[in-house]
Order: structure tokens, then C-alpha cells, then sequence
């Protein structure tokens, strides 16, 4: 027999769950459907354990540096057993503080099961057959893992399957040199162990502008990081030491001998188990579902949120997608994902807070541009902490005088964004942020002096 509901939700990530509860408060019936743990990535595998593990490895970082401000602390040592435990923590109260909110929720089940499309709006999970005329996809995604010579004969780690290795490897290769890869160097790195970046393209995050992937480079390498950029033709091998790594790059030796290797080589949507065929639902050729503006696939009333939607890969932008669609639902509005800002930190220490274009995004865009920057050792919040690594720099329009994008590199980057983020958010002219008086001392603080300096290229 098919069971009839209001509202089907498949994954509870980052908005499935926001989802689920506005519709069972409006009274709606709603079925929340998961197969694995309730928070998803983000907070089971992502955000919150490895930032935490991010700030267990800047306290030893900051314990190494202790005589720098006159305190007396000698080389640290790493109780890598509770450091993972101190982060299975933090995920297991925050897990358990959304199941207890689900449960209480009245008009919802949760389902625990694999979810899968067995027609354009019905949904089998285990021996049930749901039905609802809203359906909203949540599911996420998953580490991918390449296709390299070698790669099925060597042990590997992924971003998921690392945290679960309570010890400090003697030598971490990470393949990969973006966000995730970056975070897992440093902080393995700092953690005392040996690691190498190994990136096929020519730079570190090559998103990025020029100026900021170099500057992180140079921090991850004075911390004792190797980066081996332009590594073609990656293999592996297994040896009794752990694995061998070769590769052939312009500099640098050819093979690397790692104990452990970790693949942070980007993520693939979990959308190939679900039955999309079956439904009719339209995928682009990476896996992602297809979208409009108001997040709603090609079959009217279902709808993709999160990251297999494409559209954004971070945990704010899977609950900006809760937003939207529960905004055009239930409150009349009409919100559309291309007024979303783009904006992201990298969380390497010191972070790196982004906004908006890049300035090599801005360029390309043809209009007139007016670009400011300014070191970090300039900015007297960062001289005082004795972290004045880094830069932050913004690019406006010359004509309309709009904020197109910025970048702060540097101690406390990821929170003094939010500023520039917020003027873009509500589109006022940089002109007027000029005038803001901030607090002394921040970061934030340097924001309108970087704007006065905003002048042509
Ligand atoms: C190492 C790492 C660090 C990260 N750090 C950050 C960060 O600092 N900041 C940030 O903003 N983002 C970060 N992210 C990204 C962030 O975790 C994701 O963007 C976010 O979790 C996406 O949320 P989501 O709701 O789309 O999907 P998810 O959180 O992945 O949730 C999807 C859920 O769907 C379930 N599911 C999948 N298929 C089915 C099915 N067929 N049936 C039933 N259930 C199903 C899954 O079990 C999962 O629980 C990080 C990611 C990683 C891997």
C-alpha cells in the first residue's frame, strides 16, 4: 500500500532537517527520510569535527611559538587519542541535540533507511512505499575517489575515513591541493607529522587569485609543508614503509615515500543510488540535479537542496537553500538562488575569508575596476597577536562603486569578511562603508581604510 504524505524530505544534511520541521509546524505530514547518522556531512564528517581538530592543531601551533610572547612552554606533545575524541564529542552532542529536536516534532517521522525513486513523486524506503506532492532532495555528497594508477592496491584515507585514525602518521601525502587537502596539511603537519601536497594543477586553490594562492603557499611551506605543484601522471605502490607516491613534476623528486595517503580531490553527488531515472529527474554530467532559480528540478514539485543541487558546497548554502524554498512556499515570497553572495572561508590557520569575484573574475567581466590591498603586518590587530601573515585586498566597480569581491587572508579573516559581506548583501556602495567607524583594534577596522585606498588597475 502507498502511503500518502503532505511532504517527503531524503537526507537529513543541512537543510532536510530545517525543511522537515517548517512544513510539520505549518501541519503539514512529513516524512524525513536518512541512511546514515542525522546531520550529514557537515556535521558528522565535515565542519565541525575537522574544525575542531583545525583548533587543537593551532593550540600546539601556538604552544611551539609560546616563547615568541614570553611565555615558557617547551615542544608540545600530542595526545592524538584525545584530540580525536575531543572532536567525536563535539559531533556527538551536536547529533544527538538534532535528534532530540526531531523527535520532538510533532507531525514528523524520521525514517531511517536508503530513499530511492521508484516513480516521478513516489519514494521506497526499506518495504514502504511514500507518496507526497512535495518532495525536496537532500542528499549530498560523498569524497570522490580517482581514477589513478595504483590507487586500488594501496590502504588510502578520504576526508571521512581520517578521522576515524587516532594517531599521528609519520609522513601524510594529501592529493589535492584545496580546501580540504589544505586543512588536513596544515593540520596533520602541525600535529608533527611530515606532509606533502601533491596538486596536478599549477598552483594551490587555483580558484583563487594569484596573489592569495601564493600566499598560502608560503605559509603552509614555512610551517614545513612540501608542495609538489604540476604533478602529472600520480601512481601508487604499496611498500612496508606505507606507500610510495610517484609522480613526474618539473621540480622535485619523482617519487615520494609516504606513510599514509589522504584523497581530497573533490566530492561527487550521492545521486547515482537513488532512482532518478526511474523518477525522470534531469542530471548534469558531473551527477548534480539540475535546478531553476527557485531550486525546483525538471519535475514539478520536487525539489534538489544542498550541495547535489550544485549550486553551493558548503553547509550556509544548504540552509540558504532551506530559505528559499520555504520562503516561495510558505511565506509568498520570491526568492531566487542566483541573489545569493558567494562566500566561503578556507580554514587554515590564518583562514582565509572570500566574498564575492575574484579579482581575475572581476577582469574577466570587462567592466572598469578599482582594486585595494593591504598587508596584514599593517593591520595593528594582527602585530599585536604576532600573526601578521597574509593580506586582504577588495575589488569594486569603478562606475557603480559596488563591492565585487574580496579576500582576507590573515588572523581573524573569516570573521572580518562578514562586513564586506553584508555591504554586498545589501548592495550599498563601498562609499558608504568608508565612513563606518569600527572597533579598535580589529581586523575590521582596516575595512574602510582599505576602501579608501580603492584606486584604478
Ligand atoms: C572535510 C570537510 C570539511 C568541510 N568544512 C566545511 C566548512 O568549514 N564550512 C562549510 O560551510 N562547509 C564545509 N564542508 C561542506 C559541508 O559539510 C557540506 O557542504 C554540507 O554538509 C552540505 O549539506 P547537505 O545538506 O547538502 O548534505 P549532507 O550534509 O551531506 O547531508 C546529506 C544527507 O543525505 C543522506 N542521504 C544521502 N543519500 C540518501 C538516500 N538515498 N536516502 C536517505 N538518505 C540519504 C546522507 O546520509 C546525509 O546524511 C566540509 C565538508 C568536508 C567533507
Amino acid at each position: 500500500m502507498i502511503e500518502k504524505l503532505d511532504v517527503i524530505v531524503i537526507g537529513a544534511g543541512q537543510a532536510g532537517p530545517s525543511i522537515a520541521t517548517r512544513f510539520a509546524a505549518n501541519g503539514k505530514k512529513v516524512a524525513l527520510i536518512e541512511r546514515g547518522h542525522v546531520g550529514g556531512t557537515c556535521v558528522n564528517t565535515g565542519c565541525m569535527p575537522t574544525k575542531t581538530l583545525v583548533a587543537s592543531a593551532r593550540v600546539a601551533h601556538v604552544a611551539r611559538r609560546a616563547s615568541d610572547f614570553g611565555v615558557m612552554a617547551g615542544e608540545p606533545a600530542i595526545d592524538m587519542r584525545r584530540v580525536s575524541e575531543r572532536a567525536h564529542l563535539v559531533t556527538q552532542n551536536a547529533r544527538a541535540g538534532l535528534e532530540s529536536w526531531l523527535k520532538q516534532a510533532e507531525n514528523l517521522e524520521l525514517i531511517r533507511g536508503h530513499a530511492k525513486f521508484v516513480g516521478s513523486h513516489e519514494i521506497r524506503v526499506g518495504k514502504r512505499i511514500l507518496t507526497a506532492p512535495k518532495i525536496f532532495i537532500n542528499v549530498g555528497a560523498r569524497p570522490r575517489i580517482p581514477e589513478m594508477p595504483g590507487i586500488a592496491e594501496v590502504d588510502f584515507f578520504t576526508s571521512t575515513s581520517i578521522l576515524s585514525y587516532a594517531e599521528v602518521p609519520r609522513h601524510l601525502v594529501v592529493i589535492g591541493g584545496s580546501y580540504i587537502g589544505l586543512e588536513f596539511a596544515q593540520m596533520y603537519r602541525r600535529f608533527g607529522a611530515e606532509v606533502t601536497i601533491v596538486e596536478q594543477g599549477a598552483a594551490l586553490i587555483a580558484r583563487e587569485d594569484s596573489d592569495v594562492s601564493e600566499a598560502i603557499k608560503d605559509i603552509l611551506e614555512q610551517e614545513g609543508v612540501s608542495c609538489r605543484l604540476d604533478a602529472r601522471c600520480i601512481s601508487f605502490r604499496p611498500t612496508s614503509e606505507g606507500v610510495e607516491v610517484t609522480l613526474d613534476c618539473s621540480a622535485g623528486a619523482s617519487k615520494i615515500a609516504g606513510s599514509h595517503v589522504v584523497l581530497a580531490v573533490g566530492r561527487t553527488p550521492n545521486t547515482d543510488d537513488l532512482g532518478l531515472g526511474v523518477a525522470g529527474l534531469d542530471v548534469d554530467e558531473h551527477g548534480f540535479i539540475k535546478v531553476d532559480e527557485s531550486l525546483e528540478t525538471n519535475i514539478p514539485g520536487v525539489w534538489a537542496v544542498g550541495d547535489c543541487n550544485g549550486r553551493g558546497a558548503f553547509t550556509h548554502t544548504a540552509y540558504n537553500d532551506f530559505e528559499i524554498v520555504t520562503a516561495n512556499l510558505l511565506d509568498g515570497e520570491d526568492r531566487k538562488v542566483s541573489e545569493r553572495v558567494r562566500a566561503y572561508a578556507l580554514y587554515i590557520d590564518p583562514p582565509l575569508g572570500r566574498v564575492g569575484l575574484t579579482e581575475k573574475e572581476a577582469r574577466q567581466s570587462g567592466r572598469p575596476l578599482l582594486v585595494s590591498s593591504r598587508p596584514m603586518a599593517r593591520v595593528g590587530r594582527a602585530v599585536e597577536r604576532g600573526e601578521t601573515a597574509g593580506f586582504m585586498k577588495v575589488v569594486a566597480d569603478a562606475e557603480t562603486k559596488q563591492i565585487l569581491g574580496a579576500s582576507i587572508l590573515g588572523v581573524e579573516g573569516d570573521e572580518a569578511i562578514h562586513g564586506l559581506v553584508d555591504a554586498m548583501s545589501a548592495k550599498v556602495p563601498y562609499t558608504v562603508l568608508e565612513w563606518a567607524v569600527p572597533i579598535h583594534p580589529t581586523v575590521s577596522e582596516l575595512i574602510p581604510t582599505l576602501l579608501r585606498g580603492l584606486g584604478p588597475i
